[in-house]
């Protein structure tokens, strides 16, 4: 490096310490690896610098003190989707990290929820569930609402409610000029447009408003099978789910669980098929649905009527932060040669999870008003998740999810699901025909581009 250019970057860590004191942190830092470590810790990001603000107001001073000395901006909350955004080039961006800025107001009788913007799931669960109240949370409760909803967001409410991302009803945002503006129906309508999908790329959302979901309790749970039955458990749910109506949306796995200390006996290191999901239904008519999966003998069967803010532990998401690379493909159909080819697929050993998702229903359906993405075509995702424990596993772990998920190229729609996007991969595709008029909006909200986002727009 010239000493011109290392006398540059000192000017611009200088005068970014000057404008924002010790919430900046800088390479060299002593807490520059703790604030840089996304919770996907396969990703090895090393912004400029790292801003952890408090509120909106240190929000807006990142952007300007970054835009004074011609860095880039990124908003990243929990580093769930940090792999998309790893694609950029992060050395001349400050990350502005919102994991200090959470907190929710519920407001019951609008079934309303104010999210500051780097809130978890857990946090909004927390707040509503003494209301009767939940929330279009995904199967991870330490998810950001603002990086799956404006991303689109698929839970098992959605083939009932849609995507979590028409339940957005206003923003406030710091955009690329260090304005912080509120966003709705009502007020710059065509930025409220573009962020329900552009998301991280138009600016930095400090607070949403969200519609809750008017659920104190839920038909939820898992039914377990050794993955010596993949093949029957798997052909049986594909018929099931062609027949059940929008109230159920559940997800098919297979999971190769490692030899692990913290898993409970019977599970540890040992390979099985799980069915999981939620039936919006009488109790009743709920075990009247669910007859067929359990006539085929899971060896667990946890579905019962369990409090909302139990949804999130059902899919059993890891609780702490995990290495993983991902693909994923939204398909159009099915049928029983697809099933075959997650059969065979499914039995990688280089995979952690093979799953496939049920989608379609209200996903499917546009929603008049709706912003950038309202909604996408197709009835499954088919998703590849591989544990990346040391750097090396990256390319291998890569090489077995894209194996995995080339494997459905007959039943591949054109549709993409923005939240399962991971790097190395065409995300702007995931726009659809929404992809024109982001364009002609970044263009006006950012002519300078300086957001970098997971899912970028040109
Ligand atoms: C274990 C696990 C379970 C998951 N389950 C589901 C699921 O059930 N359904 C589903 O749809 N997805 C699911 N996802 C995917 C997840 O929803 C996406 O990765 C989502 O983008 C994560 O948001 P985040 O803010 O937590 O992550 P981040 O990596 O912090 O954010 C991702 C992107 O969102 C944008 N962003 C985040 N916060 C802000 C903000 N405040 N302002 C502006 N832009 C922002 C940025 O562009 C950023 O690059 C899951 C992921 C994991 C790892």
């Amino acid at each position: 490096m010239s000493s011109t250019t290392e006398a540059t970057l000192d000017e611009r860590a200088a005068k970014l310490r000057d404008a924002l004191g010790s919430r900046v942190i800088l390479a060299g830092d002593p807490d520059y690896d703790v604030v840089r470590t996304p919770w996907n810790v396969a990703v090895d990001q090393r912004p400029f610098a790292v801003v952890t603000p408090e509120s909106a107001e240190e929000v807006v001073a990142a952007v300007h003190a970054a835009t004074a000395v011609g860095l880039r901006v990124a908003p990243q909350s929990t580093g769930h989707g940090a792999a998309a955004l790893a694609d950029t080039d992060l050395s001349d961006a400050v990350l502005v990290r919102l994991t200090r800025l959470r907190g929710v107001t519920v407001h019951p009788e609008a079934e309303a929820a104010i999210v500051l913007g780097g809130s978890h799931w857990n946090d909004v669960l927390a707040a509503a569930a003494p209301h009767g109240l939940t929330a279009p949370h995904g199967s991870a409760g330490d998810v950001s609402v603002a990086g799956y909803s404006l991303n689109g967001g698929v839970s098992f409410y959605s083939r009932a409610h849609g995507l979590a991302v028409n339940a957005v009803r206003s923003v406030q945002i710091v955009t690329a000029d260090g304005a912080l503006v509120r966003a709705s129906a009502h007020q710059n309508a065509d930025l409220f447009w573009a962020v329900r999908g552009g998301s991280g790329a138009f600016g930095i959302v400090v607070s949403l408003e969200i519609e809750l979901l008017p659920y104190a309790d839920v038909f939820a749970g898992m039914l377990l099978w050794d993955a010596e039955h993949t093949a029957a458990v798997s052909q049986a749910w594909a018929e099931w789910t062609a027949s059940v109506p929008e109230s159920v949306t559940s997800s098919l796995r297979v999971l190769h669980l490692p030899p692990l200390p913290e898993l409970p006996p019977f599970l540890s290191g040992r390979s099985i098929v799980v069915i999981d999901g939620a039936v919006l239904e009488s109790d009743a008519r709920a075990e009247e649905l669910l007859r067929p999966l359990r006539d085929l003998g899971p060896e667990v069967d946890t579905f019962a009527r369990i409090p909302v803010a139990g949804l999130v532990h059902v899919h059993m998401d890891p609780p702490q932060p995990t290495p993983a690379a991902t693909r994923h493909r939204v398909l159009d159909a099915l049928p029983a040669e697809a099933v075959a080819a997650f059969v065979a697929a499914s039995t990688d050993p280089g995979l952690f999870v093979a799953e496939l998702r049920h989608v379609g229903g209200a996903i499917a359906r546009p929603v008049p008003g709706g912003g950038a993405v309202s909604a996408f075509a197709g009835e499954y995702i088919v998703h590849g998740i591989a544990v990346v424990p040391v750097p090396e596993a990256a390319v291998p772990a890569r090489g077995a999810v894209t194996a995995f998920v080339d494997a459905f190229e007959p039943w591949t729609g054109d549709a993409l699901a923005l939240t399962f996007l991971d790097g190395g991969v065409d995300r702007e595709a995931g726009f659809g025909a929404a992809l024109e008029r982001l364009r002609a909006l970044k263009e006006h909200w950012d002519p300078q581009d300086v957001f970098a986002a997971g899912n970028p727009v040109a």
